[in-house]
């Protein structure tokens, strides 16, 4: 998302939030409304969050502002003294909306109304102008939200750099320097070095074996390069337990010149799905499905993946299986239906193969 001055995608007004309609075809997204509008009452502006809202009326003003071509209403334009634009819900009673943009160019939903009233009195309503435009309130909570998601992207950044530099790591059998993009707040970059030593290559059962268990293959080393940078506390909050959830299995040291080094096992699992990230073709995107217990490791698409554990929701997984990435347990055998569909397995284990004969 773009925040410059102007490039904003349509916000609501707390007032036009306020009188939103419900939306008659969603549970879901009722309740996402209905929350939104209860932090606000609560005054918990930190959790409030209007960019992702889905809502009818607010979805076809994002889409009309994104191909930019918004359907200017005449007389409510003329009432406003500035361009007003109309958008409409295509659920229920088919409510409609007007939209303007603020003096700095950011489109805003300004008011509502049910679609056999809103012609006769838009005008009237935007003649008001000065008192349906957000106020300063509505920006501090826009800047919050604003700091809030740069900061989650920043974090899924992170994930996504040390999942491709494990991938690499277990492709080219050297360890590999992986650099953290800067903290938003504090500009500050980090760096670290990831390694992974195999444990001896096992019999020629390994791999038939592989989907059924979830032997660690390989121990995997994470060492912050000189001083540990917010980047890296994000590392060990984000993606440590992603790949080793049990706590108990990590340990850390400082090395002589300072670094802080973690080392853990790894799951072959583990390797199995941060591989098949990376080959995954993007996966489809659509309304939740239902989330089901976690009872084996499945495959998704890396942006999938990073955003799972980000922001510990449920993601698809290549099967079509909904489930949430960073769970307890961590014993679980590789699903054979995401296998199927992307075969990793035998990748992993030929990797793995390789760099324990080559190594000790
Ligand atoms: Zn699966």
């Amino acid at each position: 998302m773009n925040f410059e001055d102007g490039q904003r995608p349509p916000r609501p007004t707390i007032r036009a939030l306020r009188a939103l309609p419900d939306e008659p075809s969603s549970d879901a997204k009722r309740k996402r409304l209905d929350t939104a509008r209860k932090l606000i009452a609560a005054k918990k502006f930190d959790e409030v969050e209007l960019y992702d809202l889905e809502h009818s009326l607010l979805d076809d003003a994002r889409d009309r502002f994104r191909s930019g071509a918004p359907d200017q209403h005449r007389a409510a334009s003329k009432a406003a003294g500035r361009p007003v634009y109309e958008v409409r819900s295509r659920t229920g009673a088919a409510w409609r909306g007007a939209v303007v943009r603020d003096d700095q160019g950011d489109p805003w939903l300004v008011y509502v109304d049910r679609h056999d009233q809103f012609h006769n009195r838009v005008a009237d309503a935007l003649h008001d102008l000065d008192n349906l435009l957000p106020r300063s309130a509505e920006y501090k909570l826009r800047a919050r939200e604003e700091a809030a998601i740069r900061h989650r992207e920043w974090r899924r950044q992170i994930v996504e750099s040390v999942l491709t530099g494990l991938a690499e790591v277990l492709r080219t059998n050297t360890p590999q320097l992986v650099d953290l993009p800067a903290d938003p707040r504090t500009g500050d970059p980090g760096q670290l070095e990831l390694a992974l030593e195999h444990d001896s290559p096992r019999g020629t059962d390994s791999l038939a074996r592989t989907l059924e268990t979830t032997d660690s293959l390989a121990t995997l080393t994470i060492r912050s390069i000189g001083r540990d940078s917010k980047s890296f506390h994000t590392v060990v909050q984000e993606v440590v337990p992603l790949l080793q959830p049990d706590r108990e299995q990590i340990d850390a040291a400082y090395t002589r010149s300072g670094d802080l080094e973690l080392w853990f096992p790894v799951a072959q699992a583990k390797l199995a799905q941060v591989l098949a990230a990376t080959l995954a073709p993007a996966g489809p995107t659509g309304p939740e499905g239902q989330v089901g217990p976690l009872t084996q490791s499945h495959y998704v698409d890396k942006p999938t993946l990073t955003s799972g554990v980000v922001q510990g929701h449920a993601v698809r997984a290549v099967c079509g299986f909904w489930f949430v990435p960073i769970c307890e347990d961590d014993n679980l055998p590789i699903c054979p239906r995401c296998e199927q569909q992307l075969p990793v397995v035998r990748k992993v284990y030929e990797l793995i193969q390789a760099g324990g004969s080559q190594g000790h």
